[in-house]
């Protein structure tokens, strides 16, 4: 989570960045501008009765671009939640959906809160208020919210209601189960999507491997390091151990696992380690090798640790800036796939380009998510049910379909994977 005085340089950073890119593309500086500036900056109060007592939270939606289609964005709750933070977010997402080319523009929401210093009901009062203050705005057509940091679909389900509840009574041009599509990240039983869950991890995964094959590396022969186990970390290490990748190492907040010596020789059996952290409540004791589970061949590391090995494949699937200018040159591996949102500092980024690492950029790494979103919000809309395969087949055309015209761009213009993906994504927005 971005702190708040960090978040305008984050804002600055994220607007030069693409101000330079799209001056590569020859888009004028005050086409740049325009595009840069968010459609709607939007703040409400939400009070809700805490102990008998009114407490008033902030909360913001910013709908930054909707030239593709409706706004679409997760909503956060987090103390450090602040206006700028939610704008670079809607940012980004404007760019993401654009890059793999779905029907949408970008959005992003959050409130205030510390959601685990709030009860159940208070948690509910305030999802519901949230909608309540924002209903003109959301909608199937007009701007879909998703679960994001510390929201889920508990939250979702809360907020699905509340919409419905309002859609109902006052009118509304959609009705049935397309009012669910005003948001997406549903549970499956209120008109969720089967393979959600898996989506981002699996999108990540089918990227890496489509790179591999660019790169004419073969899976078996390919290490990779995890930082993060949640629910990014844990679906990538599985579906890339299925491609066949060696996951060698994997850590989450507590710290890593890798082999005694850390030769990197053996690809852990990632559903074991699941298992093993659900049973301890952490992942450093579980090494878990073809199907057993044994620390005295195993070797505790930290995350900085993991981030320095001599792997080929780093995947940073956690927290944001987690490789900068204190750690970039003693980065080892040769790809990096950027799982979490900006992990990679623009100096750091900049730094290992130079080096020759191939950094697969967050936009196209974990676009899986919001592209899973696009189905759910389909099936609301036209009716019908995914199978999770069918999910998981169709997130493997359009992710490996985007990726072979990011790396083709990339290639044609001696451009990085980034430049590649942000001008695709403005080409997409612009023109
Ligand atoms: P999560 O909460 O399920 O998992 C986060 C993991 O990171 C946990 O294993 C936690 O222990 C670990 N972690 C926390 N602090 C750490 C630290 N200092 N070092 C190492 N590990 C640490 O979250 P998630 O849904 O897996 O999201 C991970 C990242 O992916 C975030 O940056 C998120 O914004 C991004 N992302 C997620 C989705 C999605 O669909 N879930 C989509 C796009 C982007």
């Amino acid at each position: 989570m971005t702190k708040m005085t960090e978040t305008n340089d984050i804002f600055a950073e994220a607007a030069e960045l693409i101000k330079s890119v799209g001056k590569k593309y020859k888009y004028s500086e005050s086409n740049l501008e325009s595009f840069l500036r968010p459609d709607r900056e939007i703040k409400v109060s939400l009070p809700i009765n805490i102990n008998g007592r009114k407490k008033v939270f902030t909360g913001y939606r910013v709908q930054h671009n909707n030239a593709r289609g409706p706004y679409k964005g997760g909503v956060r709750f987090h103390q450090n939640v602040s206006r700028d933070e939610v704008k670079v977010l809607s940012l980004w997402m404007s760019l993401k959906t654009a890059l793999v080319n779905l029907p949408f523009g970008g959005s992003k929401g959050g409130v205030v809160v510390n959601p685990k210093e709030l009860t159940e009901k208070e948690l509910e009062s305030l999802s519901r208020e949230y909608v309540r203050k924002l209903y003109d705005v959301i909608g199937p057509d007009k701007d879909i919210p998703a679960p994001d940091v510390n929201t889920n679909p508990k939250i979702i389900s809360w907020m699905i209601d509340e919409y419905i509840r309002i859609a109902e009574k006052e009118g509304n041009k959609f009705s049935g189960d397309a009012l669910f599509g005003a948001f997406t990240g549903k549970p499956i039983e209120k008109n969720g999507l089967d393979g959600r869950v898996e989506a981002t991890g699996f999108g990540g995964a089918v990227v890496l491997n489509e790179l591999a094959k660019k790169l004419g590396r073969s899976p078996k022969d390919t290490t990779v390091a995890i930082q993060g186990f949640g629910n990014v970390g844990y679906y990538f290490s599985k579906f890339a151990s299925d491609f066949g990748f060696k996951i060698v190492t994997v850590s989450d907040s507590k710290g890593g696992v890798t082999d005694k010596k850390a030769t990197l020789k053996n690809g852990l059996d990632v559903e074991k380690v699941l298992e093993c952290k659900l049973e301890k409540g952490m992942l450093a004791g579980c090494y878990c090798v073809g199907g057993v589970c044994d620390i005295n061949e195993g070797k505790r590391l930290s995350n900085e640790e993991l981030l320095e090995l001599p792997v080929d494949v780093l995947v940073p699937s956690a927290l944001e800036n987690v490789i900068t200018e204190k750690n970039m040159g003693k980065i080892k591996a040769k790809i990096i796939v950027e799982m979490a949102n900006g992990p990679t500092s623009p100096t750091a980024h900049e730094y290992l380009s130079k080096k020759g690492v191939v950094i697969v950029p967050d936009i196209l790494a974990n676009s899986g998510g919001v592209t899973a979103s696009y189905l759910e919000w389909k099936q609301n809309i036209e009716g019908g049910k995914y199978k999770k395969e069918e999910v998981l087949e169709e997130l493997r055309q359009i992710l490996s379909k985007a990726f072979a015209k990011i790396w083709n761009e990339g290639k044609n213009k001696g451009f990085d994977l980034r430049t590649a993906s942000y001008g695709i994504a403005l080409k997409n927005i612009l023109e």
